[in-house]
């Protein structure tokens, strides 16, 4: 495996240590990887608080530039980057493909938007301005489920701003950012990105560091809670996008047969590591048993395995500490419900867990109530839907749920009532660069994506004008 670097204010250079990252679907060592040292990333804070003040009065067009030749570079090297990133994540090989290129798209998405002047009042008396200005150096911290794209929810916002960044990917999966960061060193001016890693210890170190104006996270809520509490002292901008256990909502006028493959998809994408999965499923008491078993066939039929391999649809979990969680929950559910499909896991070197059905279980079970973030989905009956959207919304989480329904006003009806920050209709976990993303309750704190997630990464400021 080739040598990978930190990219520190524009030079490639070896961590003060060495971390193993480890393939999980064969848990042998994938590569050795740089570790940075505390000093190291007060150099990378340095070199993006130094590269500040000229990336700033850049004129936006030239950002978008560097956005878009960013983007060519990603496309250019697609092939590359998937295999890294199925090999340190995991995911099939078509799935890293997509978020490849997706991260690609993202980038460009953001060299539409603008941050023009705008005026709020231009009377006899007075003329009053409002300005988006940049805040300085960011603090990016990425989690392990989707390396690349999450990491282009901030990067190409927080650049096209005028901000310089200081991204972390996660422990387990540092390779594609460290690989990434290499092939764009040349693009922005040295110190405008920076690639730090570490093994969970410098997390901490990047919140509170006093040149960094802002943290944008996305982690877990338990996490995300450290760093809100790591900025108060200075009252440093945040913006958090935290757990999830999303509710999908089946009502009784819906097909089984017709809705279980997406709402298959709809949890087991990623493996179920995803924020946004279908974490829990409530099905109409009068469809339950057929929808119990069309999902179970799905599962039955899955193609589980290394995720280079053709034709794979669900790899192994990203990391040990994860798989064991799963399992554990997996077989504490055995005693809450009853094991339809999956549950085994193959003998077989690797993070593998079988797609999972678990029927006859409710609220109140560890599954049910907490964030699984694996390949195991919860099938709950329920008989009257207001009901349904009652427990779904009984949750200290609220980033996305959804309705399945054949009759669009009555599915309208209960997404109005749901508590969380999208609300999908017959489908579920879908994103894009121009639909802001971000969570309710102890999901998440602000927006990403969108105008408003460009906006997160900028000051107000208003000009006031007597005249
Ligand atoms: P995590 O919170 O353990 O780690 C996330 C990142 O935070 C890693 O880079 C980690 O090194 C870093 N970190 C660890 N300790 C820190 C500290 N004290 N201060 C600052 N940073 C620190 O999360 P994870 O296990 O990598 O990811 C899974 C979680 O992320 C799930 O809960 C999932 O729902 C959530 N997630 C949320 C979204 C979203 O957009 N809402 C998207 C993906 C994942």
């Amino acid at each position: 495996m080739t040598d990978f670097k930190l990219l520190i204010g524009g030079k490639l250079v070896a961590g003060d240590q060495t971390m193993d990252v480890i393939n999980p679907a064969t848990e042998e060592v994938l590569a050795k990887c740089p570790r940075a040292s505390k000093a190291q990333l007060d150099q990378a804070v340095a070199a993006a608080k130094a590269a500040f003040p000229a990336w700033s009065a850049t004129p936006i067009a030239e950002r978008k530039k560097a956005l878009n030749a960013i983007a060519d570079i990603i496309e250019k090297n697609a092939g590359e980057l998937a295999r890294l990133l199925t090999q340190e994540q995991g995911k099939p090989i078509g799935d890293a493909t997509g978020e490849v290129y997706g991260t690609a798209a993202f980038f460009r998405y953001f060299t539409a938007l603008d941050l023009p002047v705008k005026v709020l009042d231009d009377s006899e008396g007075r003329r009053v301005e409002a300005h988006r200005k940049p805040l300085g150096v960011i603090g990016a911290i990425v989690p392990w489920n989707f390396p690349l794209i999450l990491m282009a929810f901030k990067v190409p916002p927080a650049l096209l701003a005028g901000n310089t960044i200081v991204i972390k990917p996660a422990p387990t999966t540092p390779l594609t950012t460290l690989k990434l960061g290499e092939l764009i060193r040349d693009v922005v001016p040295a110190g405008v990105v920076n690639v730090i890693t570490d093994a969970n210890d410098l997390g901490a170190a990047l919140t509170a560091h006093p040149d960094v104006r802002k943290i944008s996270f996305t982690g877990s809520t338990a996490t995300g809670a450290k760093v809100m509490a790591g900025a108060a002292a200075m009252l440093k901008r945040i913006t958090l996008e935290l757990g999830g256990n999303d509710a999908g909502i089946v009502l009784d006028d819906v097909n089984p047969k017709e809705a279980a493959p997406k709402l298959f998809q709809s949890a087991f994408q990623n493996n179920g590591q995803v924020c946004i999965a279908m974490k829990r499923l409530y099905v109409h008491e009068s469809i339950y048993d057929e929808m119990c078993a069309e999902l179970a066939k799905i599962a039955d039929a899955a193609i589980v395995g290394d995720g280079l391999k053709q034709g794979t649809q669900l790899g192994p979990l990203q990391n040990k500490m994860q798989f064991e969680k799963v399992k554990e929950l997996i077989d504490e559910a055995r005693k809450d419900g009853k094991v339809i499909a999956g549950g085994t896991l193959p003998e077989q070197s690797g993070y593998f867990i079988r797609p999972t059905i678990v029927r006859d279980i409710t609220d109140g079970a560890r599954l049910v109530d907490e964030e699984q973030f694996g390949p195991v989905l919860p099938v709950i009956k329920y008989s009257d839907p207001e009901d349904a959207v009652a427990r779904a919304n009984a949750s200290p989480y609220g980033l996305g749920g959804s309705i399945w329904s054949s009759n669009p006003d009555r599915a309208y009806a209960l997404a109005d009532k749901m508590e969380s920050g999208t609300v999908w209709v017959n489908k579920h976990a879908e994103l894009a660069p121009n639909i802001p993303f971000g969570g309710a309750k102890q999901s998440g704190l602000g927006t990403e994506l969108g105008e408003e997630g460009l906006a997160e990464f900028t000051q107000l400021k208003i000009i006031n004008m007597a005249r």
